[in-house]
Formats: structure tokens, sequence, C-alpha cells
């Protein structure tokens, strides 16, 4: 899972999403991946959050 520093907006709703998977950095609010790599029973977490995110920064790189 990756998010695009570039993209992102800093809304911040990733972390309300999924507060166990996303941070952002204090600094300047740009979100942090926490778990790279979900294990498959958080897909639909990171999904969720994906679904949420206004810039579309987030990609969920889902293993077979
Ligand atoms: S939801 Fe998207 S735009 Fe908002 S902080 Fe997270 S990655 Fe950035």
């Amino acid at each position: 899972m990756t998010v695009d520093e570039e993209q992102c907006c800093c809304s911040g709703q990733c972390v309300l999403a999924a507060p166990d998977l996303f941070d952002q950095r204090e600094e300047d609010g740009i979100a942090v991946v926490l778990v790279a790599e979900p294990t498959a029973d958080r897909y639909e977490e990171a999904r969720t959050a994906a679904r949420h995110c206004p810039s579309n920064a987030i990609s969920v790189h889902e293993r077979d």
C-alpha cells in the first residue's frame, strides 16, 4: 500500500477511516502508511480508506 505524496491534500480521511494503517506527518499533514503490506484480513479497511481519499492518492496492492 502506498500514498502518492504529490497527490495527498492532507485531508486526514484515511486516518479517520483506518487509524491503524495511516498517520499524518506533524510538519505538513501528508499521510504516512504505517503498514505497507497489510494482511488479507485488513484489505477491506485499506480499501475503505482508499475510497475515502478525496485525492485518490492511496494505492492498495493486494496479494493473490
Ligand atoms: S485521505 Fe488521501 S488526501 Fe487525505 S490525508 Fe489520506 S492520503 Fe492524503
